[in-house]
């Protein structure tokens, strides 16, 4: 077909209102419509998709399924990935929820993201002391509160506000957008693992970066997480009598299995906080001066930390010293004593076999199979000393290991930018304390950047009772998000 000197005007006027970013009128879309994506956020918190508790499953299939109508709604090409079953304590198995997969393919020429979430809660009960019913969206002050809120209905519903901003003002997707959301995350993102590998050359073949928007902020300020500690968790199990026995009358004759285990506990960690199991301290990478500056640069509050935690004193009293410690070193918690009388009462018992688990936040450079080495061996050694008839086994029952990215790698720099467009301020760079294993998962088996984008606020309580997101943090993160894909396709067009 021959084109008209008009025709060819109007296609090249249509192929640039197209490719404009016309940020006012998305940010004007938003602002419009914050009702319905408060409205939608209160469909997804009713749902009680509590992934620990089985008798709930039925209610985390729907919760799928509705995150698959969404998607299906917005035109993506959606699918449902069947991850297997899950195997009880009692030995019944039970269908793991379908992990939902969506693509919104504008043009296999631009870069392609992919954006990860969860949208399987933590449990809720009023009676667990939440002020308001968990699973029925309550707005007192600018804050949505709700089970599932801020981790990580509302992040996860921001990502597709933002895709369908732009597709109702019929503007190109500045990049290809993809979604993976599964239901397992809070018990362990049962399945997923394996199908991220089953799909590295399929769904993952082209997408170039993962996004995560599943933790918060610090402070009010806006947030970059660059890094996640990881996490080895260990059971050392003293055994000895071959019953328990009464501390009156057979106490001072045998070598007690809890003397042994406290004993050997209380050589992990000083009560300065230095870890003294050898090799591990040594394998923590130095704290460079550029690390050192960023952490100082930091907004956070020492004295409302410690109100909020209702301590008197904290480990460190500098800040740096304390968000290095939070962050970027390992540490020891003793979490439980398995076998311990510890009921309330006077009971006289000798427990004559006992299981201690505790756990060592993992960081650069530590390795998990070096640490459950460094670990057993110490701890066997140190029990040898004691010469205890009892027996002493080391289990590492999670080997998680940290990940962290380069705060300078494109994609924090387009999401410095974003922030910057958004609200007007530099971001945080930040790292949590805490493990997303799926993080590594999705870096070692890809080979694909990833970033990590709170919305969250860093007073949301995820995980705990009164978990909220401020309809502040859920609005303008929607915005971040449209001006991240925005970013993104900036840095593609440099690259080219
Ligand atoms: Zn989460």
């Amino acid at each position: 077909m021959k084109l008209s000197p008009l025709s060819c005007v109007s296609v090249a006027l249509a192929f640039s209102i197209v490719h404009t970013f016309r940020y006012e009128d998305l940010v004007e879309h938003v602002n419009s419509h914050q009702e319905q994506y408060v409205e939608a956020l209160r469909e997804w918190v009713a749902v009680e998709s509590d992934s620990s508790d089985v008798s709930k499953r039925a209610e985390l299939h729907r919760m799928m399924a509705m995150t698959a109508d969404k998607l299906r709604a917005m035109g993506g090409n959606v699918t449902m990935a069947d991850v297997g079953e899950q195997e009880l304590p009692d030995g019944r198995t039970l269908a793991l929820p379908k992990v939902v997969t969506a693509e919104f393919i504008s043009d296999p020429q631009k870069t392609t993201v992919c954006v990860y979430g969860h949208v399987d809660v933590q449990p809720g009960k009023l009676e667990d002391g939440w002020a308001t019913e968990p699973y029925n969206l309550t707005e007192i002050n600018g804050n949505l509160y709700g089970r599932g809120a801020s981790d990580n209905k509302a992040p996860v519903l921001a990502w597709m506000h933002a895709v369908e901003a732009y597709q109702a003002l019929n503007m190109e997707l500045p990049v290809n957008v993809k979604f993976i959301i599964e239901g397992m995350e809070e018990t362990g993102s049962n399945g997923l693992d394996a199908m991220i590998v089953a799909q590295r050359d399929t769904f993952f073949s082209d997408v170039d970066y993962i996004i995560i928007s599943d933790c918060g902020w610090l402070s009010p300020r806006p947030a970059l997480t660059y890094g996640t500690r990881g996490n080895c968790y260990f059971s050392a199990e003293i055994e000895g009598p071959k019953q328990d026995l009464h501390s009156g009358v057979y106490g001072g004759t045998v070598i007690e299995p809890m003397t042994d285990l406290i004993g050997i506990l209380d050589t992990l960690i000083s009560p300065s906080g230095k870890i003294l199991i050898p090799g591990i301290r040594e394998a923590v990478a130095p704290l460079s001066e550029e690390e050192k500056k960023r952490y100082q640069d930091i907004e956070f509050d020492m004295e409302n930390y410690k109100n909020k935690l209702g301590v008197s004193q904290l480990m460190y009293n500098d800040k740096v010293e304390l968000l290095s410690h939070r962050w970027r070193y390992p540490t020891v918690s003793i979490h439980g004593i398995e076998g311990a009388f510890s009921a309330s009462g006077t009971k006289t018992v000798i427990p004559a076999k006992v299981n201690a688990k505790f756990s060592i936040r993992q960081v650069p450079d530590m390795d998990p199979a070096v640490v459950k080495k460094q670990v057993t061996e110490y701890l066997q050694s140190v029990f040898a000393r004691r010469k205890s008839p009892n027996k002493l086994k080391v289990t590492m029952v999670i080997g998680a290991k940290p990940w962290l990215a380069n705060t300078h790698h494109v994609l924090y720099e387009a999401g410095k930018k974003a922030v910057k467009r958004v609200f007007n301020v530099e971001p945080d760079m930040i790292r949590e304390g805490g493990t997303i294993p799926i993080a590594r998962t999705f870096q070692d088996v890809t080979g694909k950047g990833l970033v990590m984008m709170p919305i969250g606020g860093f007073d949301d309580g995820m995980h705990s009772q009164n978990e909220k997101i401020s309809r502040y943090n859920y609005v303008e993160g929607t915005k971040l998000f449209i001006a991240y894909l925005h970013e993104v396709a900036q840095i593609q067009r440099s690259r080219v």
